[in-house]
């Protein structure tokens, strides 16, 4: 770390060196509680495989996580031994049985109930359609677990730069991103926009 905090080159290598390690479907099949960890969580579509590639600088890296019949599992990326990036299903595909919706909740529940190394999650949110249900109900969950959150409102190259920027305003004031453990950003995947700050961020969470 730097005089200022983390350093951007060596955050971005560390963050490169990502590696699939697991996709788990029961708690048993996590790798050990140790170290940090930070999640990527989102409605279906709205952005976080393409957040978590251009974050992690490689194109496939979450493509797994789409493949049919995986979109159940927690896929964890380690960086080292110690350190983590975990994509969370996606949530909520329109014709999602209450079956389905309810095993999703089933495996999220009890990997951010039980994970005592989580430091944080960001929470990827197409800025055209922020707060859906959905996540106003993750943002009330993380409310209640303590935990830090870090909004992405994604797709930012979809609107004018006044409007992407009016939009982080009203969703800075919005009630559900209320409360100390919250923060939001702009972010572009294709335009590469955000992308350092998010791995800034990404970094104090990490310890890098
Ligand atoms: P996920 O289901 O949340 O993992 O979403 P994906 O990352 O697969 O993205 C869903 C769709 O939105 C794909 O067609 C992406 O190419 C597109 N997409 C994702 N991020 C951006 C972005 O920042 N800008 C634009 N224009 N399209 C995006």
């Amino acid at each position: 770390m730097g005089p200022d905090g983390p350093e951007l080159v060596p955050v971005a290598a560390a963050l490169q060196r990502a590696r699939f390690l697991v996709g788990a479907r029961r708690v048993a099949q996590f790798p050990p509680d140790q170290g940090w960890e930070v999640a990527f969580a989102g409605r279906s579509n709205a952005g976080k495989s393409s957040a978590l590639n251009a974050t992690l600088g490689l194109r496939s890296l979450a493509r797994t996580s789409k493949t049919p019949g995986r979109t159940r599992e927690v896929n964890f990326f380690g960086l080292d031994e110690d350190r983590r990036v975990v994509d969370l299903p996606g949530y909520g595909y329109a014709r999602a049985s209450d079956a389905e919706r309810r095993r999703w909740e089933q495996t999220v529940e009890l990997y951010l109930e039980g994970r005592r190394c989580l430091r944080g999650v960001v929470l990827v949110m197409d800025l055209r359609h922020p707060f859906t249900d959905f996540d106003q109900q993750f943002l009330a969950w993380c409310h209640h677990l303590q935990l830090a959150v870090h909004i992405l409102l994604t797709k930012a190259d979809k609107l004018s730069k006044s409007r992407a920027k009016s939009t982080l305003l009203a969703a800075r004031q919005h009630p559900a991103a209320g409360g100390g453990r919250v923060s939001l950003q702009l972010f572009s995947a294709p335009k590469r926009y955000g992308v350092e700050a998010l791995q800034l961020r990404l970094a104090g969470w990490l310890d890098l």
